[in-house]
């Protein structure tokens, strides 16, 4: 049996205004209202895990044990199967502190063209979440969202690498796709029906 998440506070342990935004529209039918890790001024923690689990469990901790309260983190990112899943749990990296994402696209167009593998791109979407407890216990679900890579990217809308990814059986990218389209079938929200039926359900 999953704990459940005892309501009162939430933390959400991430700095990513795109992500907040995210889990803010999925948990408001639970009457959650989260509170952002950057409003509390907490630190981001060092993400020093080798999966999207352990990124996840480990920014969840931080910020429950930093406010004493309960604290949700997601670690997510893009497998591109031509670049033996890379960007992976690096793909916020890829695009530099400038978050330049146009060119983070760039490259993993580039080298996917380069490693000769054939079209279309396959590629999934991946988002671990871990809701954490100051005492240190963590419940943690994944998410995934397959589908294939396009060029050149598609779109405004969303965040990150949504505009070069079309999701399996949709004809838009995220980029092009209504946010509530995307929200109901996203790794995130795959990620969160899990989460919300183990800790938040009645
Ligand atoms: P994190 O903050 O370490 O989890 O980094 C996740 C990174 O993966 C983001 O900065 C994006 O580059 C990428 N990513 C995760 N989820 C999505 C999504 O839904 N759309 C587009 N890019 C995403």
């Amino acid at each position: 049996m999953a704990r459940r998440f005892p309501g009162g506070t939430l933390i959400v342990a991430s700095h990513n205004q795109g992500k907040v935004r995210e889990i803010r529209e999925l948990l408001a039918p639970f009457g959650v209202t989260p509170v952002s890790a950057g409003d509390r001024g907490l630190p981001e923690p060092e993400e020093t895990g080798t999966t999207f689990e352990a990124n996840a469990e480990l920014k969840a901790l931080a910020a429950a044990t930093a406010t004493g309260e309960v604290a949700l983190a997601d670690d997510s990112g893009l497998e591109v199967d031509a670049l033996d899943l890379d960007p992976g749990i690096y793909s916020a990296r890829w695009a530099g502190p400038s978050k330049d994402f146009a060119a983070a696209m760039q490259a993993v167009w580039s080298k996917a063209e380069a490693s000769g593998k054939p079209k279309p791109y396959t590629a999934r979407f991946v988002a671990a979440l871990t809701l954490a407890w100051p005492d240190g216990h963590c419940e943690t679900f994944r998410g995934t969202i397959e589908g294939t890579l396009v060029w050149p990217p598609r779109g405004t809308r969303g965040f990150g690498y949504d505009p070069m990814f079309l999701p399996e059986g949709a004809a838009e990218t995220f980029g092009k796709m209504d946010q509530d389209a995307k929200h109901a079938i996203s790794h995130r929200a795959v990620a969160f029906r899990k989460l919300i039926e183990a800790c938040f359900g009645t």
